[in-house]
């Protein structure tokens, strides 16, 4: 075969066995793939070599820094996106995200290569739901990272923006929040638009419910797809759940009993901390119902 020497490239889209692979020059190739290798996704790093027909042959991957899944109607998980550093969480007073709503987003985002960010969209809104400031602290006083913004009257978009500038990031959040919005202000060119891809590109360019790679003007990298905005309501893993809830976690091993549910056990630890204002009653409930819904929730989202 007339097959190149090996270049490295981006997967920025996939159609089923077709794939499209961005260059270092910053040229896309429509790829195939090697069949030894695993299921690759938007996002994956690959060693490419050009044919002779303009297309290209993927030949290797390079090792994932993450990796988001979702489980397939087999209950099998599944790589939906690679390499992606940073989940923005979108969250609203209008619709108002419900606390333990985020609490479940938070598990779900729970990844040790994965930095989850909430942004407060819709901020003209507040007084909406105006305890959602404080709640916003609360999650700020347990270490994670927040941001207010408002699509619409465009504040926060800089904030934004600085944060996305390097790396993968992906957007997440019930529906109405928000995203289209802040993506749209993102990506200003039209094409680029989930869901207006087939349009726009028309014959040749099969639609796609597969995540795609979009290159920020102002920096960075944003994957999207409508199923990954609807990431964190499909995907609970029970193991994760320490992980979003890192100050029960905290308390939890020095509870008496080492099986301790924190819910009625003489020495729970946890529960003295709530009772000394080190946890919020509000979080340990929520992490209570969360850890009982969590394989109920994973089979019925499905
Ligand atoms: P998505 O479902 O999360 O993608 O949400 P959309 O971006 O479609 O926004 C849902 C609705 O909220 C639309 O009518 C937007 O115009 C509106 N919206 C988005 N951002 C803001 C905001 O910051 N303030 C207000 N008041 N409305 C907003
Ligand atoms: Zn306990």
């Amino acid at each position: 075969g007339g097959l190149s020497d090996p270049e490295s490239g981006l997967i920025i889209a996939h159609y089923g066995a077709t794939i499209d692979v961005e260059s270092q020059s910053g040229e896309v190739y429509r790829c195939h793939v090697r069949s030894n290798l695993p299921a690759l996704v938007t996002g994956d790093q690959v060693i490419w070599h050009r044919d002779d027909d303009g297309t290209g042959v993927i030949s290797a991957v390079e090792p994932r820094r993450s990796i988001l899944t979702r489980p397939d109607t087999r209950g099998r998980l599944r790589p939906v996106a690679a390499n992606v550093d940073r989940i923005i969480l979108v969250v609203s007073p209008a619709p108002r995200t419900p606390a333990n709503l985020i609490d479940r987003y938070l598990v779900a985002t729970a990844h040790d290569d994965i930095l989850p960010i909430i942004l407060l969209n819709k901020q003209d809104l507040l007084d909406q739901a105006p305890e959602m400031a404080t709640e916003l602290e609360q999650y700020e006083a347990l270490g994670y990272s927040t941001v207010r913004a408002s699509a619409k009257e465009d504040k926060g978009l800089e904030t934004i923006q600085s944060l996305v500038k390097t790396g993968n990031s992906v957007f997440v959040g019930q529906s109405g929040v928000g995203k289209s919005s802040i993506i749209d202000r993102l990506l200003p060119d039209e094409d680029l638009k989930v869901g207006q891809i087939s349009e726009s590109t028309g014959k040749g360019r099969h639609t796609t419910t597969t995540a795609r790679l979009y290159h920020i003007p102002t920096g960075g990298q944003l994957i999207d797809s409508p199923g990954i905005r609807e990431f964190g309501l499909w995907h609970t893993a029970p193991e994760d759940l320490d992980k979003g809830f890192p100050e029960i976690y905290r308390f939890a091993g020095t509870c008496k009993f080492r099986d301790c549910t924190h819910t009625h056990e003489p020495g729970c630890r946890v529960k003295q901390a709530v009772e000394e204002g080190d946890i919020l009653a509000r979080r340990l409930d929520s992490f209570l119902s969360i850890r009982d819904s969590v394989d109920e929730v994973t089979i019925r989202e499905l």
